[in-house]
């Protein structure tokens, strides 16, 4: 099958933009993404995205608004960048993840410093917690695969290695670097990040206070049940909009 029939694709729109842009601000604001570093992205076309891009007035991720959002197709040529803008350098996390992954529509890339150390540490994930954060939990049962180079990727084919380290998981590490994760949505992506950056913390600051904490039994995990659906992915996403806005979120489907 071609990209073009099976791929997750949202309407290029205002409303999109702003649901990028606001991504971008969540990212900040819990300690994923510092000062200028990260980016997020959706697919608007089979081989076209948007992407939070730097303009002269770049201000940081914090700070991002909606004009910060531009269109480029998958080879890096400019759709309606304005002159003073300029896409990520690792723009190929972007574009091969959804060039390779047809069944993602949004992408994004951060720092966050707990991955960074249990990457650094080489501390996997475990499942050693339950009905605190379910969907965290299973993210840890899946496993949290680790890209181990260090390195910008700023060519396809380190994004094609990336890729390859990554397989069929929707999150991963890069060791000495940060993290890349992927979702249908923008909302989904980032509630995948955040629920990313809780377990790292947890596994983090577990390996700091010197336990060996056993992994929860069997007959646990089969009593929790499963949140990962995209309503429970919209209603924390609608949190962390209200939060980060300070008034209501709007009701979003992208
Ligand atoms: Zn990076």
């Amino acid at each position: 099958m071609s990209v073009s029939e099976v791929a997750t694709v949202h309407e290029d729109s205002a409303q999109l933009r702003e649901v990028v842009a606001t991504s971008c601000r969540i990212l900040a604001a819990k300690g994923l993404v510092e000062g200028i570093l990260g980016h997020v992205s959706a697919r608007v076309a089979p081989d076209e995205l948007v992407v939070r891009c730097r303009g002269e007035d770049e201000q940081g991720l914090a700070l991002t608004p909606a004009s910060d959002i531009w269109r480029l197709d998958f080879d890096g040529n400019p759709i309606d960048l304005p002159a003073g803008y300029s896409p990520p350098k690792e723009l190929p996390i972007h574009t091969e993840l959804l060039r390779q992954r047809p069944q993602f529509g949004a992408v994004i890339h951060a720092h966050p410093p707990a991955a960074l150390l249990c990457g650094l540490a080489q501390l996997p994930p475990r499942a050693v917690f339950g009905a605190y954060n379910i969907p965290a939990m299973r993210m840890a049962l899946d496993g949290v695969p680790v890209y181990p180079r260090s390195v910008l990727i700023r060519r396809p084919e380190l994004a094609a290695e990336m890729l390859e380290a990554m397989g069929d998981r929707p999150v991963c590490v890069l060791r000495g670097h940060g993290i890349t994760v992927a979702g249908e949505t923008v909302a989904q992506a980032v509630v995948r990040a955040l629920n990313l950056n809780a377990l790292a913390t947890v596994t983090l600051e577990l390996a700091r206070l010197g336990r060996a904490v056993p992994e929860i039994p069997a007959t646990d995990v089969a009593e929790l049940p499963d949140l990962g659906s995209a309503f429970n992915d919209e209603a924390v996403w609608r949190y962390h909009v209200a939060k980060v806005n300070g008034s209501p979120a709007p009701h979003l489907n992208s």
